[in-house]
């Protein structure tokens, strides 16, 4: 296996690198209240990563973000309040923590150019590329995952799905790929963990190799412990695949979307990690 060495760990483990704050339509509090959690917590950076979907097909029910708790219809002004409130974070904060400015992008392939257009305006410091959704669907919700399990055979989803993720990693939009095993969470109460693990292990060596030769690294995510999960996203096996084939982790995160979750659990993913290396 690729060597992580513990210190690069614990160096990691000091930024909570996925937090949602207000703005994402599904989260709650302000960014300052945000940092203080992670001052308390004693985490050393804090990275913003306010969610953005631009996926055409789904602009009717995900194309929003929050400001002064209304929804709006994602557009430019309101994003510049969100670099604003980043800004002046900075000034008030910058000598406590340190602070990065950065968005979690849902990807599919289709919409790749909104991504980049995007990318290219705002010049976010940390992008995450997550994939929520295939052909549209999306697959990290109750509402919908019936219709998937009614769609696709659990290989030919978890095939399609790892063609996403390895777009993701080729596109170059993204510094880390999101909670990269996300999906078992919610399929494998149709299609058994064990059977997508068997699945996953057929086809993600092939397609971690592939993602190696990109510059597009792994985070670990800690919201799994919160759902009472024993394992982060990724789990053993995947983060094992990741590993062997040279893909680096990149960022630890904790998914908060309140600040009461900012930094949470990620000392338990950090030594996750360690009991498996
Ligand atoms: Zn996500
Ligand atoms: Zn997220």
């Amino acid at each position: 296996m690729m060597k992580i060495e513990e210190n690069e760990i614990d160096r990691l483990a000091r930024c909570d690198c996925h937090t949602h704050p207000g703005y994402s339509i599904d989260a709650k509090g302000t960014i300052e209240q945000f940092i203080l959690a992670a001052v308390e917590r004693k985490l050393q950076k804090i990275c913003f990563t306010t969610h953005i979907d631009l996926d055409p097909n789904r602009s009717a029910v995900d194309k929003f973000i929050r400001y002064n708790g209304r929804l709006y219809v994602l557009d430019s002004s309101i994003v510049h309040h969100y670099i604003d409130d980043i800004a002046g974070a900075r000034k008030k904060f910058g000598d406590r923590i340190e602070i990065i400015y950065g968005f979690e992008f849902s990807y599919e392939p289709h919409y790749k150019n909104l991504i980049e257009q995007f990318i290219a305006e705002f010049e976010p410091e940390f992008a995450i590329g997550s994939v929520h959704s295939i052909d549209s669907f999306e697959i990290t919700a109750h509402k919908s995952i019936d219709i998937v399990t009614r769609i696709f055979e659990p290989f030919r989803f978890v095939e399609r799905y790892y063609d996403f993720v390895l777009s993701l990693a080729r596109s170059g939009l993204f510094d880390v790929i999101g909670h990269i095993d996300g999906f078992k969470k919610y399929l494998s109460r149709y299609w058994g963990l064990s059977n997508l693990e068997q699945i996953e292990m057929e086809i993600l060596p092939a397609i971690a190799h592939k993602i190696a030769e990109t510059d597009t690294k792994f985070e670990i995510n800690s919201s799994a412990f919160r759902k009472g999960f024993p394992a982060p996203y990724p789990s053993a096996k995947t983060i094992e695949i990741l590993l062997d084939a040279d893909v680096p982790l990149g960022s630890f995160g904790s998914d908060a979307h309140r600040p009461e979750d900012v930094g949470s659990l990620i000392q338990n993913a950090a030594n996750y990690l360690k009991g498996i290396i």
